[in-house]
């Protein structure tokens, strides 16, 4: 991938290359689409509820379910399963992943897995891959061969990896939060600006935020691309959490 290191030493990826294929008929379709803890990341919400055509909100209350990650200090926000005896996700069907072209990046990487680290935050990403291999999933089986880098671009992942990067930036942050009593109020606003876009983008266009802070996307684009705005909402988050000079004030 452009730009980024990429380390494949972990030994269960052989000369980068591994072997896989998933389609509808494989004895163990959809097996891998329940009893999941499934974290979603804002861009797997922001992909899901624009294909749900949901708000934000709606689809955080309806999909997902929020844990403390007491490594992170931050809520996660987990994909809620069915309440069914195998627990499947509120996704699967008969046919397969009725959210297939949204679906997270959990999902779309599987079984290949992606730790980035960017250790100092100026450094470029530093990306891990390695196999996560299910028991259940036949689809080593196959012969169909793979690189990384092929998989990758057959997933869908650079968007997802992109997004998904300068948020790990914020949760992997080993900044301080601050006073005690200020923590709390954080929290609150790092739930907002990671989660719900559709209320971070109220606040922006009508807090003020744009008469004190220099922004160099037009109000337009603020109001209409949600890329754009969800790359001033981590910003923001860094500015606010942890007192980094991220956004500039006017
Ligand atoms: S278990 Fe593996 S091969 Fe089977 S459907 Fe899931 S990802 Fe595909
Ligand atoms: S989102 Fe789709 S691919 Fe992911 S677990 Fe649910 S049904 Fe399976």
């Amino acid at each position: 991938m452009k730009g980024k290191n990429q380390d494949l030493s972990f030994n269960s990826i052989k000369n980068n290359r591994f072997r896989f294929k998933c389609y509808k008929g494989i004895k163990c379709f959809t097996k891998c689409c329940k009893d999941l803890n499934l974290i979603l990341t804002p861009y797997d919400i922001l992909r899901l509820k624009i294909r749900l055509h949901c708000s934000s909100e709606t689809f955080l209350e309806d999909y997902t379910e929020t844990r403390m990650d007491q490594r992170s200090r931050f809520p996660m926000v987990y994909l809620k399963m069915r309440n069914d005896e195998e627990k499947t996700c509120p996704f699967v069907s008969q046919d397969g992943c009725a959210v297939y072209e949204d679906r997270p990046g959990a999902c779309r990487i599987y079984p290949v897995g992606r730790a980035a680290t960017k250790p100092d935050g100026k450094r470029d990403t530093t990306e891990r891959f390695f196999m996560v291999a299910e028991n259940h999933c036949l689809g080593f089986q196959e012969e169909k061969e793979w690189t990384i880098d092929e998989w990758m671009g057959n997933e869908g992942m650079d968007i997802y990896n992109a997004m998904n990067d300068q948020w790990m930036e914020i949760i992997t942050s080993a900044k301080d939060l601050g006073p005690k009593d200020h923590v709390a109020q954080k929290i609150k606003m790092f739930y907002m600006a990671s989660y719900n876009l559709d209320r971070f983008r109220e606040f922006i266009l009508k807090s003020g935020f744009l008469n004190r802070f220099e922004v160099e996307s037009k109000v337009e684009e603020l109001a209409n691309d949600d890329i754009k705005l969800m790359l001033l909402a981590f910003k923001w988050l860094k500015f606010s959490l942890f007192g980094e000079k991220s956004l500039k004030m006017k």
